[in-house]
């Protein structure tokens, strides 16, 4: 199969970074999920994923297919050019943009749309430490949080949590009145504090729990961060069964819960999940472009062991520069051909069948889910 012509809907990923803090940064920091400098100096260079995107980025680039040759092409070409060499290349149709990753370190959503449609992913940690600087009681501060999602901005299509890294999947039921005092507590804390990374965890449970009522209100879909990541989560806690609870829960039965990353390594029970909750869908972003040609292989035939393709969708987690969104958007179309190849030669599905699957994953199922 040849998937190169379907335009790709990226249901996730993040903003690029402006080229001055770019300059700063290593190249191999972002094709790891370490940010311990004896990872990223000594050993991010030497995976399968780093030395397969070499070769890659140099062929698009047309350049030797070594870091320093690329460094030196990509900054004869200037960000604009290569984005636009990436987003076309990649057939990349829209984004939808989690910017609240490195909010102070990224170019704004509108700089992107120059190269692709884009949408907003809310994330809403982020807007909860934010908010918590700002104000000085909890019945202030959850109005204001409560405000800034009801309704949703017109121009967000997603909420995203990132409750995974900070305190786990596995989240509680919390009062009011317990979350008002933690509050309190961590207004006590902070004192000075200009910055904030939330780590409460039952006042990140609560706000998950008011936000959910808020998407279950709208339909609107809530992006999780599930499965593997950089060292700031406990794997333990990353596995997506822990959200029995909360998918069990009839008030929140309207959420498209999107699983994202396909929870590697948890993907058998994603996959699961997506074959007995109707409100579960799930992304392979990360995954692809990540992991090695067999891993991305293994990742993508566990999901579909069980999930219905009609749950699955195409993502890059792609973050601050261009070209992880043309790798992840290139090796996501060649994967899925090879999965699906594999599943017309055993006589599970027709060729047909199999192009239906394959728009449907890289596009259409998105855009149905996200109105
Ligand atoms: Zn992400």
């Amino acid at each position: 199969m040849n998937l190169t012509e379907i335009s790709l809907i990226d249901q996730h990923g993040h903003n690029l970074l402006r080229p001055e803090v770019a300059a700063d940064y290593p190249y191999p920091a972002v094709f790891t999920q370490g940010y311990d400098p004896e990872i990223i100096n000594h050993h991010a260079r030497h995976t399968l994923f780093y030395r397969r995107s070499l070769q890659e980025i140099g062929t698009l680039l047309d350049c030797e297919a070594e870091e320093t040759a690329i460094l030196a092409r990509r900054q004869n070409l200037g960000l604009e050019k290569l984005s636009e060499i990436c987003f076309n290349s990649g057939k990349i149709e829209a984004i939808y943009l989690d910017d609240g990753l490195e909010p102070d370190a990224i170019l704004p959503l509108s700089w992107h749309e120059q190269f692709v449609t884009v949408k907003r992913v809310l994330r809403l940690e982020v807007l909860a430490e934010q908010l918590i600087l700002q104000t000085e009681d909890f019945a202030t501060f959850l109005t204001r949080f409560l405000q800034e999602i009801d309704p949703p901005p017109v121009e967000v299509v997603a909420f995203k949590s990132i409750v995974c890294y900070r305190t786990g999947l596995e989240i509680d039921t919390v009062t009011t009145k317990v979350a008002s005092e933690h509050f309190d507590n961590l207004k006590q804390q902070l004192a000075d504090g200009r910055s904030l990374r939330l780590v409460d965890k039952p006042l990140i449970d609560f706000l998950l729990h008011q936000a959910l009522l808020i998407a279950a209100k709208y339909g609107l879909p809530v992006q999780f961060h599930t499965g593997f990541g950089d060292p700031d989560l406990d794997l333990r806690l990353a596995n997506p069964l822990l959200l029995r609870p909360l998918l069990e829960s009839p008030q929140y039965r309207q959420v498209p819960f999107v699983l994202l990353h396909a929870a590697y390594p948890y993907m058998r029970s994603a996959g699961y999940l997506a074959s007995v909750y109707p409100q579960v869908y799930l992304d392979f972003g990360l995954a692809v472009p990540f992991l090695s040609f067999s891993g991305m292989g293994h990742t993508l035939r566990q999901l579909l062991e069980l999930a219905p393709t009609s749950k699955l969708m195409y993502s890059s987690d792609a973050k601050f520069i261009p070209e992880l969104y043309y790798l992840a958007a290139k090796w996501g179309r060649q994967i899925l051909a090879e999965v699906l190849e594999e599943a017309i030669a055993s006589e599970e599905l027709t060729a047909t069948e199999a192009e239906t699957i394959a728009i449907a994953i890289l596009r259409q199922n998105a855009l149905d889910l996200y109105h």
